[in-house]
């Protein structure tokens, strides 16, 4: 698996259609202060699902949309298209390649694809569980995330270990059923009082 191309448009500094192809040798990218280096890592980590306003720089989701410059009117949405090499089957999808897709509109309303088919964020984060990518994986370490990971609780600690084990996958499933555990059991003593009010 690696990282083939980023398509941008519309996000941040990128208001034209931008194709960054990366071959498996591209290591760094270079550029002056300012000129949207780190908007590319923004993309990177807002493709694949990131929420966190804070973790994409800015104080509300509307800052990833092209805000306009004094020559240029502002854009009504964001996209950012990440394709990875998917030959090794390292992502649970039949195709050699994966593109996911994630489109924002001033509007408020998003939309995820994964190689075109219109998903869910669940199915985009179910993409990158155990695979050390994604919203909760380590591989985009930003300025104070070794500070963050160090001085964390232990049990957050651990969530970076359980991620490159491979079991976050089974944690979530685990949380979920709990979830619906404890629905099950409230519409249950729900239920019982209905029937001791009728008996
Ligand atoms: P440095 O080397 O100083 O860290 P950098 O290359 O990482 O810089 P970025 O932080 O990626 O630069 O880009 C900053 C630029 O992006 C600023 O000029 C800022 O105005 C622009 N920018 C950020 N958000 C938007 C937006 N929503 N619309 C238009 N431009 C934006």
């Amino acid at each position: 698996m690696y990282l083939k191309a980023l398509e941008i448009q519309g996000f941040k500094s990128f208001p034209e259609k931008t194709v960054l192809s990366f071959g498996e040798d591209i290591t760094a990218i270079v550029g002056p202060n300012g000129s949207g280096k780190s908007n590319i890592s923004d993309a990177i980590r807002w493709v694949m699902g990131e929420q966190s306003t804070r973790a994409l720089r800015g104080g509300k989701m509307e800052d990833v949309i092209f805000g306009g410059t004094a020559r240029r009117k502002q854009l009504g949405f964001a996209e950012v298209s990440l394709v990875l090499d998917n030959a090794d089957r390292m992502f649970q999808v039949e195709e050699s390649e994966v593109m996911v897709t994630r489109r924002y509109y001033r509007s408020g309303e998003s939309e995820y694809y994964i190689n075109r088919r219109s998903v869910r964020l669940k199915d985009v984060n179910e993409l990158f569980m155990d695979t050390g990518l994604g919203r909760e994986g380590y591989s985009i370490i930003g300025q104070g995330k070794i500070d963050e990971i160090l001085s964390v609780k232990s049990a957050d600690r651990r969530e970076v270990f359980e991620e490159a084990a491979g079991i976050s996958r089974f944690r979530h499933r685990k949380e979920e059923a709990e979830r619906k555990l404890e629905r099950t059991q409230e519409n249950l003593v729900r239920i019982t009082d209905k029937i001791d009010e009728l008996e």
